[in-house]
């Protein structure tokens, strides 16, 4: 019977057993397993009733006695009546971590399946659910009830994992993720940290103990004030790709992502932390658009091959009327760039293809010039400019026939989307 509260009916839940699965369950109901174990059998039939509302509707029909939990149950070993148990250690083991999406899952020893096994062998798979699905899926539902957090199967904060052989439960903490863009102003300072060549970051009397060959990096600042707020044991700098140490990086600033490992704390007040950056970098980067980001966003900024915009300051005695026929030309064709000289040792030498998509001139004086241009991704600019001793095919100092020299390069834009 459908029970009738003071709030309304409940839809009543249709059980029909068929003839087959009723004699089956004759057959396995005096083998002491739990209700849990009996019901599950059945799993398939009944939409609705959890596996021991499943085991009393067929007893009852059966005319049976109730099975009830079974601590000495030959399949489970009352497995399923120590749930509680499992969800105990499991939010035990998250105490002082901030989650809000949880995926939990189980690990069995053989022993365990081999029981199981056995039964599906004597009783038939036709209506059976596996223990493994019903015990991940229960355990889920009462980590829901016991933490107010969601049980999910797509970009969880936490994972746990009931090893079930030896009674403990593995913890796993997903990095949290932010993104945004940053604007470099300051020509001393490298994308990320960098470890000093001489002791590879161990400490030596080169690097005066710091194991860094500069004093800090746009990762490290950015990344100090998210690790003070959210306890994070480190970090993963993912950047749209980066510029010289040496050149600004301005406009709507550089897209990236910063990842968070093993995080204490995931709630984070954007804007807060959008001015402690702003005073704690003193105008050396500056940090816009700020929002949650996610694993997959780390692999969009890591692939995307977005034009940049540069303005390059170039040294050369040659007139304004020679660069921009140049530069004309420099626009109807493409350039064969050599890996150059100064990438070599850290890149295969090849020859790649690359144009320059726009260039003009903005400034000029005696014996200097200023230029802007865009280009595809992955352009080396400098040895455009300057021919890389016949590595970049054809070259500004090429086509003038003068020896140019870039003497600063900033970046302008970096066209992910368009401006
Ligand atoms: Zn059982
Ligand atoms: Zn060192």
């Amino acid at each position: 019977m459908a029970s009738a509260g003071l709030g309304g009916v409940t839809e009543p839940i249709v059980f029909d057993i068929p003839e087959a699965a009723r004699a089956t369950a004759l057959r396995a109901v005096d083998r002491g397993l739990c209700d849990e174990c009996f019901g599950r059998l059945f799993g398939r039939l009944g939409h609705g009733l959890t596996n021991p509302e499943r085991a009393r509707r067929l007893t009852d029909a059966l005319g049976h006695a109730p099975l009830g939990e079974n601590l000495e149950c030959p399949v489970c070993g009352g497995l399923f009546a120590r749930l509680p148990n499992w969800v105990d250690r499991a939010v035990r083991s998250a105490e002082g971590f901030e989650w809000h999406r949880f995926t939990c899952g189980s690990r069995w020893d053989p022993e365990r399946l081999a029981r199981e096994e056995s039964l599906w062998i004597e009783f038939g798979t036709e209506w059976g659910e596996s223990a493994r699905s019903a015990f991940n899926r229960e355990l889920g539902k009462k980590m829901e009830t016991a933490s107010g957090a969601a049980g999910v199967t797509d970009r969880p904060d936490v994972v746990f994992l009931a090893d079930l052989s030896v009674g403990r439960v593995e913890l796993t903490i997903l990095p949290v993720y932010f993104h945004g863009r940053y604007r470099k102003l300051d020509r001393t300072l490298p994308q990320t940290r960098w470890p000093c060549r001489r002791c590879r970051g161990r400490g030596c009397t080169t690097c005066n103990g710091t194991g860094k060959t500069y004093p800090t990096s746009v990762e490290e600042i950015i990344a100090a004030p998210f690790l003070a707020v959210t306890g994070a044991e480190g970090t993963c700098f993912h950047g749209m790709g980066r510029e010289d140490i040496d050149a600004r990086m301005l406009g709507r600033g550089r897209p990236f992502v910063l990842e968070l490992l093993r995080p204490r704390h995931r709630s984070v007040d954007l804007a807060q932390m959008a001015t402690d950056l702003a005073r704690d970098a003193a105008g050396r980067v500056e940090v816009l658009d700020l929002r949650p980001s996610d694993a997959a966003e780390v692999v969009r900024v890591k692939e995307a091959g977005p034009e940049k915009s540069y303005r390059v300051g170039v040294v050369g005695e040659v007139p304004v009327a020679k660069v921009n026929e140049a530069l004309e030309l420099a626009l109807r064709q493409a350039i064969a760039q050599r890996t150059p000289k100064r990438v070599a040792h850290r890149r295969a030498d090849r020859v790649r293809t690359r144009r320059v998509v726009a260039a003009r001139v903005v400034e000029a004086t005696e014996g200097r010039f200023t230029l802007d241009i865009r280009t595809e991704a992955g352009t080396y600019v400098k040895e455009w400019v300057e021919g890389d001793d016949g590595r970049t095919v054809p070259s500004l100092t090429s086509l003038t026939g003068v020896p140019l020299k870039v003497e600063f390069l900033d970046v302008l834009e970096i066209h992910d989307t368009e401006v």
